[in-house]
């Protein structure tokens, strides 16, 4: 397994997916947004006419996707659709995260990611849930992004309209505290935080200051 590996988990809205960006392109590394991977499940569920509530089903809806992104030449072709950013999708794609069936095909995607990013990256950057506790329980830098649900939310909500979805904080705060309940209450591969792993609260930092505090540690446990 290569030794460049960055994982970062944490709950939904808590920053991850901005600072694993900014610190692959940074540090020239690959990027995975590893949530997308299970969005993008729930979707082909939906669009094969599949059932949600059938791990089987579910588990065939990822096969689907895992085909679609062999045959591609980045899963990033693949996965940056902006049909999947709804927090309806992210709800559905809980609910089917929580099945094994669905997470042994989709780890295989994550681990051959992480093991030849390709395209002649120096390294890769994994954001997501089990990062650091399943998939690259061997990388040399792990971080948990956490913030208070409240926090979380406003950023959600923010992020919503911005895109021109309509949405009203209670909304949005319902949904996060559902997802965060299923997420780190499943039996399989729950969210939580590696023991190695650094936690950081980034209720208080922007973006800039959270990228500058990985960038250091990555300085210290990488070769870049
Ligand atoms: O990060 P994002 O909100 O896009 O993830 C959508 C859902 O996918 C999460 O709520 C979680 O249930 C699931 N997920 C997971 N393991 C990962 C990444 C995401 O179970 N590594």
């Amino acid at each position: 397994m290569s030794k460049n590996i960055i994982a970062i988990d944490g709950p939904a809205a808590s920053g991850k997916g901005t600072l694993a960006r900014s610190l692959a392109e940074l540090l020239g590394f690959a990027h995975m947004d590893t949530g997308a991977l299970y969005r993008a499940t729930a979707l082909e569920v939906h669009d094969a006419g599949l059932s949600a509530q059938d791990e089987n089903d579910a588990r065939d809806g990822a096969q689907i996707l895992a085909k679609k992104i062999a045959h591609a030449t980045r899963p990033s072709d693949v996965l940056d659709n902006p049909a999947l950013r709804t927090d309806q999708i992210g709800q559905q794609a809980s609910k089917i995260a929580a099945y094994p069936r669905v997470r042994e095909v989709l780890n295989k995607i994550q681990t051959d990611f992480a093991e030849n990013p390709g395209g002649g990256f120096k390294g890769a950057v994994l954001d997501g849930r089990d990062i650091g506790t399943v998939i690259t329980p061997n990388a040399p830098l792990k971080l948990y992004i956490t913030a208070s649900r409240e926090v979380r939310a406003k950023r959600r909500l923010k992020e919503l309209q911005s895109r021109g979805i309509s949405a009203t904080y209670e909304a949005v705060l319902k949904d996060m505290r559902e997802r965060d309940t299923r997420d780190a209450e499943r039996k399989t591969a729950p969210m939580k935080p590696a023991d190695d792993a650094i936690v950081i609260d980034s209720s208080d930092l922007d973006a800039s200051q959270m990228l500058e505090k990985a960038v250091s540690l990555a300085k210290e446990r990488l070769t870049l």
